[in-house]
């Protein structure tokens, strides 16, 4: 039997972070990652807040007064196998999501 296109695009998956419902058609397009139940919206949302309110997909930086701003860390524990997002992170410390 073959699927529908209702059946794909049936808002069946939630975001863990906005509650926004997804499909699998949204899956496939990269609009919600199956890996961490979260949407790309939210992650671009973190990945633009300030450090103090989100570490995601930043890298770790000094300020010129020589505070740390925590971002991504390879060798903190937190990054390496703690954060459900560290897979996620990881990818886009680079490149903007
Ligand atoms: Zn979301």
């Amino acid at each position: 039997m073959s699927k529908t296109k209702s059946d794909d695009e049936a808002p069946i998956l939630e975001c863990l972070r906005c509650l926004d419902r997804y499909s699998k058609a949204d899956v496939r397009s990269g609009l919600y990652r199956l890996e961490t139940i979260v949407c790309s919206r939210c992650y671009a949302r973190m990945q633009r807040a300030p450090h103090r309110v989100s570490c995601f997909g930043k890298p770790t930086m000094r300020t010129p007064d020589w505070k740390t701003l925590l971002g991504y860390n390879p060798s903190a524990p937190e990054c390496r196998d703690l954060c459900p997002d560290r897979v996620v992170c990881r990818r886009v410390v680079r490149a903007p999501v």
